[in-house]
C-alpha cells in the first residue's frame, strides 16, 4: 500500500513544488506514496474565505480560526479512510528518526495540518488533532516546511524510494550512531588522502573501520546516542 499523506494548508503550491522534484517525483509518480493537498480556504465558508481572526484576549497577529479546519478534516474522513492527524507547532514532540519510522509503520494515511501566523486556536487540538509534533526548537513562518520534512523523511524510508545505489539502512540515526565519514574520487585532494583501508578491498576491514568511526564520530558529537543506544 502506499504511504499515503493529506496536506492542509493555505499555501498548497509550497508543498506542490517540492514534491515535483527528485526522488519523491518518482516516488509520487511510481504511486510508492500519494501525498494530496488540500487548500484551506476551499472549506470556509464566508465570503472573504476567512482562515484568521483576531485572537480572544488581544496581543499581537492573527489566528487560524477553527471552522476550516474542522470542515476539512471531515470532508477528508468522509471517505471512510483510517487518519492519523499531526498538528504541526513548535509546541510538539520533537519529530526524529524513531518518529518517521513509527510513521511509516502506520496503517493510517497521516494529515499534515499547516499553521500559519500566530498559530491555531486550540480548539482544533481538541477536537481532531491525534500528535502535535515540532521539527526542532526554533519558530518558522509556516507549517509547510515540518510537513515537507515529515513526508521526506518518512518516504525515504518506504521499500524502493530510494534507488539500488542509495540506503536509509547504515546511514546516520538508522542504527542509533552518526553515519561514518564518506568519500568519493579522487583520492588525494588538496593533499587530503582518502583513508587507506577504503582503497584496499577488503570488505571485512571496511567494515570494521566504518564501525569505529561511526563509533568515534558519534562519541564525540552526539554522546547522547550513545547513552540512549547502551541503555535500551
Ligand atoms: N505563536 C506560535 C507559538 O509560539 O507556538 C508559533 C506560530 S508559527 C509563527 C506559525 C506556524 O508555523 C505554526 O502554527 C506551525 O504550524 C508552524 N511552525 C513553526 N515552527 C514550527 C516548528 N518548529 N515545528 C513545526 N511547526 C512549526
Amino acid at each position: 500500500m502506499a504511504l499515503g499523506f493529506d496536506v492542509i494548508t493555505i499555501f498548497p503550491q509550497i508543498i506542490h513544488a517540492y514534491l515535483k522534484l527528485s526522488i519523491l517525483k518518482k516516488a509520487t509518480e511510481g504511486n510508492l506514496i500519494d501525498v494530496k493537498v488540500y487548500n484551506l480556504r476551499d472549506y470556509t465558508t464566508d465570503k472573504h474565505r476567512m482562515v484568521d481572526d483576531y485572537p480572544y484576549g488581544g496581543g499581537p497577529g492573527m489566528v487560524m480560526k477553527v471552522e476550516p479546519f474542522y470542515n476539512a478534516y471531515n470532508s477528508l474522513v468522509s471517505d471512510g479512510v483510517d487518519r492519523f492527524v499531526v498538528l504541526l507547532t513548535p509546541q510538539g514532540k520533537t519529530f526524529n528518526q524513531e518518529m518517521a519510522l513509527e510513521f511509516r509503520e502506520r496503517n493510517e494515511r497521516i494529515v499534515l495540518l499547516c499553521g500559519r501566523y500566530e498559530g491555531i486556536d486550540e480548539r482544533v487540538k481538541e477536537l481532531i488533532v491525534d500528535e502535535e509534533v515540532s521539527i526542532g526548537d526554533y519558530v518558522l513562518t509556516g507549517g509547510e516546511l515540518p510537513a515537507l520534512v515529515i513526508i521526506d523523511t518518512v518516504s525515504r524510508l518506504m521499500p524502493d524510494v530510494l534507488g539500488d545505489n542509495e540506503s536509509s539502512v547504515d546511514e546516520t540515526f538508522s542504527m542509533g550512531l552518526l553515519e561514518y565519514p564518506q568519500y568519493t574520487r579522487p583520492p588525494e585532494f588538496m593533499g587530503l588522502k582518502v583513508p587507506d583501508v577504503l582503497l584496499s578491498g577488503n570488505h571485512n576491514l571496511i567494515r570494521q573501520w566504518r564501525m569505529k568511526e561511526a563509533v568515534r564520530r558519534t562519541l564525540k558529537r552526539r554522546p547522547d546516542l550513545l547513552y540512549k543506544k547502551t541503555n535500551n
